[in-house]
């Protein structure tokens, strides 16, 4: 008798410590969340995928990374674009909300570098006609100032 008691003792304890991770799990999730917040707020270049993997590495693996990703684009914090080899990036949104999240500036990405920056200009779209355009992409390749005055 006892030693059921014992044994329910002990997986009521595991349960204990199953709530805990749970609870841990979130928190770190929360770190996570904030660790890539902090990334961005630091930089004001585009990162790619590849580099905030690598950035994030130790702190969370992949598929956090691209969860969390996915999640700040939908609410309005980053936009993401492909640059010209496909690569997907993500920079930080000025002023967007999860219902107005309209990022069509154009993009600079440096041949030297690599560097992608968002630029603070706007770019008319044209309308076309019978169609509805619902994205636009447009990457400006040349050498941004840092590389020019290298
Ligand atoms: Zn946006
Ligand atoms: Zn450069
Ligand atoms: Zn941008």
């Amino acid at each position: 008798m006892q030693h059921s008691c014992k044994y329910r003792k002990e997986n009521l304890i595991m349960c204990q410590s199953c709530n805990k991770f749970v609870i841990m799990g979130i928190v770190r999730k929360t770190k996570s969340v904030d660790l890539i917040l902090d990334l961005f707020n630091k930089n004001v270049n585009a990162f790619s995928v590849v580099h905030l993997v690598k950035l994030t590495e130790k702190q969370m693996n992949k598929t956090t990374v691209y969860r969390i990703l996915d999640r700040l684009e939908e609410e309005g914090i980053i936009h993401s674009f492909n640059d010209t080899n496909g690569l997907r990036w993500y920079a930080k949104c000025k002023g967007c909300t999860p219902k107005s999240h309209l990022d069509t500036h154009p993009h600079f990405q440096c041949s030297s570098c690599g560097t992608i920056e968002c630029l603070d200009v706007s770019v008319i779209i044209p309308a076309i006609k019978d169609h509805k355009v619902y994205t636009a992409e447009i990457i400006l390749v040349g050498e941004c100032n840092t590389c020019l005055t290298r």
